[in-house]
C-alpha cells in the first residue's frame, strides 16, 4: 500500500527504532509511548483492520503472540504484566490502518481503558 506509513516501515522507507524483524512481523518503538515499554507489532503484508482479517493471516497473528511474549520478558515486563491491544476502527482510536498490536508494560494499568 503506497500511502501506508507502517508499509514505509516494512520496507525500510520510514526508519525506526525496529526490536525485532523476520519475514512476516516487525516490532519497534511507539514513537509517542503510553507506557516505560510501548511497541508496536505489525505484520508486514498490508491489513487495515481487524475488519480484515482473513484465515490466510491467522498464522502470522498468532504469531505475533510468541513475538510478543519474547519481546515482553526481555524488555522486563513479563513477571509484573503487560497488555497487547489491538485498536479496530475511530471509535476505538485506531489512527494508522495497518494492523498492529501495542505492547504495554512497565506501569500498572486500568480497566476499563479509556
Ligand atoms: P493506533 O492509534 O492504535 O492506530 O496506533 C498507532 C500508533 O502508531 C500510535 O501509538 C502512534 O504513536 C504510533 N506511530 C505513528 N507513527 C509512528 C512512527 N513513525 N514510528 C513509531 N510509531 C508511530
Ligand atoms: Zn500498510
Amino acid at each position: 500500500m503506497a500511502d501506508c506509513l507502517f508499509c514505509k516501515i516494512v520496507s525500510g522507507e520510514v526508519q525506526v527504532d525496529a526490536v525485532y524483524r523476520d519475514d512476516a512481523l516487525v516490532a519497534f518503538k511507539d514513537i509517542n509511548p503510553q507506557a516505560p515499554v510501548h511497541l508496536l507489532i505489525i505484520p508486514c503484508k498490508h491489513i487495515s483492520t481487524v475488519l480484515d482479517v482473513d484465515p490466510t493471516d491467522h498464522e502470522v497473528l498468532g504469531r505475533a503472540f510468541t513475538v510478543g511474549k519474547e519481546l515482553a520478558k526481555q524488555q522486563g515486563v513479563s513477571d509484573d504484566g503487560f497488555r497487547m491491544v489491538v485498536n479496530c476502527g475511530p471509535g476505538a482510536g485506531q489512527s494508522v490502518y495497518h494492523v498492529h498490536f501495542h505492547l504495554l508494560g512497565g506501569r500498572s494499568m486500568g480497566w476499563p481503558p479509556g
